[in-house]
């Protein structure tokens, strides 16, 4: 099983080298040709205003809803969460709009740039997971459909997941944190190899609105 890691910018060998410990084959996303063969998608840390154009740039756009539409599963951290969001807060228009929640970028103003805490995330056990924040972005608002999966100690939310999309504002692939990228790699097994009886469920979107 290959999973693709959107590699135009930011943080991508840390989720290379994370998908390489757990023995999965990570491929360096770049151009829409190097989602070929790939079960899933990682979108990095970084800079989100330079990973919408380098998105826009590289024609990732439409091949990356092609890919989520299909069930695949698609992780973002951090300015990945931010390119996810279907609101940003401050009136950018979204850039992959796959995830039902408003997000605000730095959103732990200067004076907190930077900081760790352990949380508890119940769907990868009760080991807490140690959570790297770095000019994090948080989840003000969720829809419906979209699963809390951790919230820091005052209750702001900063891991989600919607049917086959997750993210979170931290970094789990800095503290070598493996299981985040297990259950990407678990989804993505399921995806291609959907067993007898679990009902797949694709990100509902253009397509399933259609019909
Ligand atoms: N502050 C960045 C942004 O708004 C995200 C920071 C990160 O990915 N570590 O895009």
């Amino acid at each position: 099983m290959r999973i693709g890691v959107l590699a135009l910018q930011g943080a991508f060998r840390e989720h290379l080298d994370t998908l390489a410990a757990i023995g999965v084959t990570g491929v360096r996303v770049r151009e829409p040709a190097d989602l070929q063969g790939v079960s899933g998608l990682i979108l990095p840390g970084g800079e989100s205003t330079t990973m919408r154009q380098l998105i826009e740039r590289w024609g990732l756009h439409r091949p990356i809803l092609d890919l989520a539409e299909s069930g695949a599963p698609i992780f973002g951290t951090c300015a990945g969460m931010i390119v996810l969001a279907r609101e940003i807060a401050g009136g950018e228009a979204p850039i992959l709009p796959l995830l039902d929640v408003s997000v605000e970028r730095n959103a732990f103003g200067r004076q907190l740039d930077s900081f760790e805490a352990d949380l508890a995330v119940p769907v990868l056990g009760d080991t807490p997971v140690h959570a790297v924040f770095i000019r994090a972005p948080i989840i003000e608002r969720t829809g419906p459909g979209v699963d809390v999966l951790a919230r820091l100690d005052d209750g702001r939310i900063v891991a989600v997941r919607e049917r086959n999309v997750i993210a979170t504002a931290f970094h789990p692939e800095l503290a070598g944190e493996t299981r985040f990228h297990r259950l990407v790699a678990a989804m993505a097994s399921e995806h291609e190899d959907p067993g007898e009886g679990s009902g797949r469920r694709p990100h509902p979107t253009r397509r399933t609105q259609t019909r």
